[in-house]
């Protein structure tokens, strides 16, 4: 099991008023799944993430991830834990513009056990498509090489989880099959991990495993009912 949650709960505050937005029973990810999350916007899925890769602590509740719980971690080492373990994918990309598709891929090394290595980050933006881009900067790139560059950035450190949010939403629709086809091959290729959240048709159809978040997650439903 490379994910467990259980009875997890996850408030925000509004001022004196608090509301749960995430309430999941029970859920788990086997190690080497693929797993697409889709569900409508402002139901919790980016929180869900946020609370996997350790960037939010559970309000209650246990989330195992990578052998670590996360509710038992300070700040500081859910920061080390989400260095060492976890590759996050943006829908914006979040490539650093003054620097090389290739340095931006070596950046995504600099926090891992490992050092940088030119040579696997060239690799990897090779299996990517992207050999003849590794000198360009972000700005002279499409915005579908662009992602693959984060998607390269995101396999460099060879972490055991991926999560990606909404990878494919500043794509246009012809390249959305290729790089969630990429995205899915590499992490099989590297035995990683990976959660991909979409509201998209195309891309939670590419999954075995499809997860509605309406279904699993309890808050939302409640939320719905009320409305
Ligand atoms: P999704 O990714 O499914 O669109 P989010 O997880 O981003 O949903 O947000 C779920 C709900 O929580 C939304 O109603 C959103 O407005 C609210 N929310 C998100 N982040 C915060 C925050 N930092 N503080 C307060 N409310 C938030
Ligand atoms: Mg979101």
């Amino acid at each position: 099991m490379l994910i467990s949650v259980e009875n997890l709960k996850v408030e925000y505050h509004n001022g004196n008023e608090s509301f749960t937005v995430v309430d999941i029973p029970n859920w788990q990810v086997d190690k080497g799944e693929q797993v697409a999350i889709s569900g409508p916007s402002g139901s919790g899925k980016s929180t869900l993430l946020h609370v996997i890769a350790g960037l939010l602590p559970p309000s209650s509740g246990t989330v195992q991830v990578c052998g670590c719980d996360i509710g038992q971690l300070g700040e500081a080492e859910r920061d080390r834990f989400r260095a060492e373990s976890i590759g996050y994918i943006f829908q914006s990309f979040n490539l650093l513009q003054g620097y090389t598709a290739l340095e931006n891929v070596l950046l995504g090394m600099t926090f891992s056990p490992r050092k940088p290595q030119w040579q696997a980050a060239t690799a990897l933006l090779e299996e990517m498509g992207l050999g003849h881009r590794l000198h360009h900067c972000p700005a002279q790139m499409s915005i579908g090489e662009q992602q693959r560059v984060a998607i390269a950035r995101a396999l460099a450190k060879r972490p055991e989880l991926i999560l990606a949010d909404e990878p494919t939403g500043s794509l246009d629709p012809l390249h959305t099959g290729e790089v969630v086809a990429k995205l899915r091959q590499s992490c099989r290729e590297h035995g990683c991990t990976l959660i991909v959240v979409s509201h998209e048709r195309e891309v939670v159809e590419a999954f075995e495993r499809q997860v509605s978040f309406l279904e699993l997650n309890h808050a939302f439903a409640k939320k719905e009912a009320v409305a």
